[in-house]
Formats: C-alpha cells, sequence, structure tokens
C-alpha cells in the first residue's frame, strides 16, 4: 500500500502560517514513506474564494520548498483538484446517498431553524435537528438542501497523535451535507475527495479533529473504504497565546515571513519544532534529519505558541551557516540600491548581527541615503576631528581602519562606546551600526570623510 497524504487549504486569505505547518508534517510523513503528496484546493466557499489567494498558496509552498506530486496546477490521476471542478461528483454521490435513503431533502429556511436552535437553548438541551423534514416534510417548498441522516452509535478511528478516538454520534444531528444553492459543504466534499483520491493518512489542525467523526460515517455510508489513520495537529497560537487572528497577528501570515527575510529552510525547522520535539537537546535539524526523525508520538496535544525569540534565534543560526556569495545571492532583493561586491564586502559584519534578511536593510541604507548630520558637542566634534585625522592615510579597509581608530581611542581618553557612538551617528544617523570599521570601509573614503567633516564643520 503507497502512502497518499494531502492537504486541503481553502483560497479566502492570505497564505496562513498554518498551511505551512500542516503541508510539512504532511510532506515529512510522504517522504518518510516514499509516499504522494496532494495539494487539493478546498474552494467551495464561492463567497470569499479568490484566484489571488490560490496563487499565494501556491507561491508560498513553492517559496518553502514544499513541492506537492498532484494538484490544480500538476493534474494527477484523480484530477481535478480544485473542488470547485468536482461539483457534479459531489452531487453523484449525494444522489445515491439520498436514492439509498441515508439522506434527505431538508426544505426547512434559516428561519425555522433558529426557532428550532432557540427552542433547544430554552430548554437547556443541546440542539439537534429535530428531522422534521425526514419524518413530515412541508409540502409546496421547492428550495432544499441535502441533510446526511446521522446513523448514531460510536465512531472510533486512530488518531496518530491522539490515540484511538471515540466519539458518541448519537449527540450529532442530521446535517447538511449539499446547500440549497447546490454547493457541497466541507463536512461533505472533504470526505468525499479523501475517499476517491484514496489519501491514506489525513493530516491537519486539531481543529479538524471534532469533524472527524462526521466524515467517517459519510465515507462509511457511501461505502468507500476509510483512510486508514487520520493526525490532528496541535494548534498554532499566537506570542500572546490567543487564537491566531489574521488581523492581529503577523505571525498568522506566511508571505510575511519571506518579506522579512526569514530563510525557509529556517522557517521549517522552527515550525517542526513547533508542535513536535525530537525528545533530545538537537534544535537544529536539515531537512533530510527532520525526515528522519519526525513522529506523530512525540507531537504534543496542547496548542504550541508562537515564539519570535526561538524563530528569530533560529533564523540567525541558518543565516551565519549560508556561505557568503549565496547569502549575498538571498540579499540581493532586500537592497536593489546596492551592487553584489558592496553586499559581500558587508556580509562578515552582517553575519555577526543580522536575525533576519531584512535587517540588512537598516544597517546598509546609509550607503544609499545621506543621513542629516548631528549637532555635535564641542568635545564630541573634537573626537571626531581626531578620527579624521587618524583615518586621512589610511589603507581603506576594514582591518587597517579598526587599527588606526583604536590608536585615536587611546590617545582621546575616551572609551571606545564614547569615540564611536557619534561616529556612526555622523555617518549612519543612527546609534547602532555594523561595527565602525565595516560602517566606515563600506562607504567610499571620500564620502565617508565628507559626512564626518561636515559635521564638525556645521553651517552657521
Ligand atoms: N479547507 C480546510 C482548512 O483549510 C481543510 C481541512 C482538512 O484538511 O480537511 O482548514
Amino acid at each position: 500500500m503507497s502512502v497518499r497524504v494531502r492537504i486541503a487549504p481553502s483560497p479566502t486569505g492570505f497564505a496562513h502560517l498554518g498551511t505551512a505547518s500542516t503541508a510539512l508534517y504532511n510532506v515529512l510523513f510522504a517522504r518518510q514513506r516514499g509516499g504522494t503528496f496532494v495539494l487539493r484546493i478546498d474552494d467551495t466557499d464561492i463567497e470569499r474564494n479568490r484566484p489571488e489567494y490560490e496563487l499565494l498558496i501556491y507561491e508560498s509552498l513553492r517559496w518553502l520548498d514544499l513541492g506537492w506530486d498532484e494538484g490544480p496546477d500538476r493534474g494527477g490521476p484523480h484530477q481535478p483538484y480544485r473542488q470547485s471542478e468536482r461539483l457534479d461528483q459531489y452531487r453523484e454521490q449525494a444522489e445515491r446517498l439520498l436514492t439509498d435513503g441515508k439522506a434527505y431533502r431538508c426544505y426547512c429556511t434559516p428561519e425555522e431553524l433558529e426557532a428550532e436552535r432557540k427552542q433547544a437553548q430554552l430548554e437547556k438541551r443541546p440542539y439537534k435537528y429535530s428531522r422534521r423534514c425526514l419524518t413530515n416534510p412541508p409540502a409546496g417548498r421547492a428550495v432544499s438542501a441535502v441533510r446526511f441522516k446521522v446513523p448514531g452509535g460510536e465512531v472510533t478511528f486512530t488518531d496518530m497523535v491522539r490515540g484511538e478516538m471515540k466519539f458518541d454520534a448519537d449527540l450529532i444531528g442530521d446535517f447538511i451535507i449539499i446547500k440549497s444553492d447546490g454547493y457541497p459543504t466541507y463536512q461533505f466534499a472533504s470526505p468525499v475527495d479523501d475517499a476517491v483520491m484514496k489519501i491514506t493518512h489525513v493530516i491537519r489542525g486539531e481543529e479538524h479533529l471534532s469533524n472527524t467523526p462526521y466524515q467517517l460515517m459519510l465515507i462509511d455510508a457511501l461505502g468507500y473504504e476509510r483512510p486508514i489513520a487520520y493526525a490532528h495537529m496541535p494548534l498554532i497560537l499566537a506570542h500572546d497565546g490567543a487564537k491566531l487572528s489574521k488581523r492581529r497577528h503577523p505571525e498568522a501570515n506566511l508571505i510575511l515571513f519571506r518579506e522579512q527575510g526569514y530563510l525557509p529552510e529556517a522557517l521549517l525547522n522552527y515550525l517542526a519544532l513547533l508542535g513536535w520535539n525530537p525528545g533530545t537537546p538537537q534544535e537544529l535539524f536539515t531537512f533530510d534529519e527532520l525526515v528522519q526523525k519526525f513522529s506523530f508520538e512525540r507531537v504534543q496535544h496542547a496548542g504550541a505558541r508562537f515564539d519570535w525569540e526561538k524563530l528569530n534565534w533560529i533564523n540567525g543560526e541558518y543565516i551565519r551557516t549560508l556561505d557568503d556569495s549565496e547569502l549575498a545571492r538571498r540579499l540581493q532583493s532586500f537592497l536593489p540600491n546596492l551592487d553584489v561586491a558592496t553586499i559581500e564586502r558587508a556580509i562578515p559584519a552582517l553575519k555577526t548581527r543580522m536575525h533576519k534578511l531584512a535587517q540588512a536593510v537598516d544597517y546598509l541604507d546609509y550607503l544609499w541615503s545621506d543621513p542629516t548630520p548631528p549637532v555635535l558637542e564641542p568635545d564630541t566634534s573634537e573626537r571626531v576631528r581626531a578620527a579624521i585625522d587618524a583615518l586621512k592615510d589610511v589603507s581603506w579597509e576594514p582591518a587597517a581602519i579598526e587599527a588606526a581608530l583604536e590608536k585615536a581611542v587611546q590617545q582621546s581618553g575616551v572609551g571606545k562606546g564614547k569615540f564611536y557612538t557619534p561616529l556612526r551617528d555622523v555617518l549612519t544617523g543612527k546609534k547602532v551600526s555594523l561595527p565602525i570599521h565595516y560602517t566606515l570601509a563600506l562607504l567610499p573614503r571620500e564620502i565617508a570623510l565628507f559626512r564626518l567633516q561636515r559635521a564638525t564643520n556645521p553651517p552657521d
């Protein structure tokens, strides 16, 4: 039996961090088992779907190098892979259930259903559809949805994270599988596709755990083979412990990580550890190591809180292990104003300070913009002049500059901090910069000296 897994993201907003995490676990498992990874687009919510969001899903998964074997853009033996293109299939399957008496048409209006729900609330009992349309359908109505007749009893399944699961289906009311507009509900389309596409393991977020009994009852009713097992992965919580909200939490938006200069391989490493632990202190893993070591038994059950500090640490470590030329290549899109040679010269200094690529912009923007000269106190101005003297005849590269400045610091009688801070300010307009000798060496000598001189001779 060959393993087949899938993700089924909905193109209803920007690409979500949860999609990356679910995709990662699916890919790790597929690779471990030499299986197939399917990308299915769950686009049955016609009001909220946008093609550009679908493109964002592709783009972000490609950025993370989480490639799929079958999908809308690549085809495959079970195409189409966009649910909106499979509507006939869902209708056909629903017809089958209707014919077999396993589903029935429901003519209830939203108002009538709301009234039922309110009544249940009033009587303090959990709400379940009354089955009015099964036992006593109202006559003369044209608009109908299709409801699944829940067989009840116990639904059990294996969850690779949580073990053997048991749900009491007597608590589940008959639910809608085809809406009155003819579209399937998620609860119907998803298991139909899982079964038809021969998905063997359904690996998805914990928010879907309670959907599984619904979906298994449908798979059983349709006479399909069930997936072998499910795995419900812990929810990712925001840094403040709240549910990830697209509006309030930047960490929800996958594209933002790229914009900020997180390396895709570092983000994957971080995501693997968010919810799973190897049982050893190791924290940095190549992708192949993750494939070897990942196991569902070591996935935590509780929600996993996003930790920027840890991600930044991991990303910094990845940045430091990149070859200088590779790092320069990755920095290019962040620094369109600089040529590669300049970027390469900055790299030894950047590497010691950066935990994300976008920081290079803050460190280097003084190279293409002219900072406003600060007003210097007389004794500070004096020290800047001493620096100019020290730098005048020095060979223009970091080591020589450093040696010359250190000498000037010694002669000045103040500490390095006090001597260098105004230099940074004059050269970059900032209090924090790359090490001072790099800050200087990266500027052409004339410009560096011009900025220093200008600050010591402010116009009246
Ligand atoms: N569209 C659903 C989601 O993105 C798919 C859930 C599933 O994997 O079944 O959460």
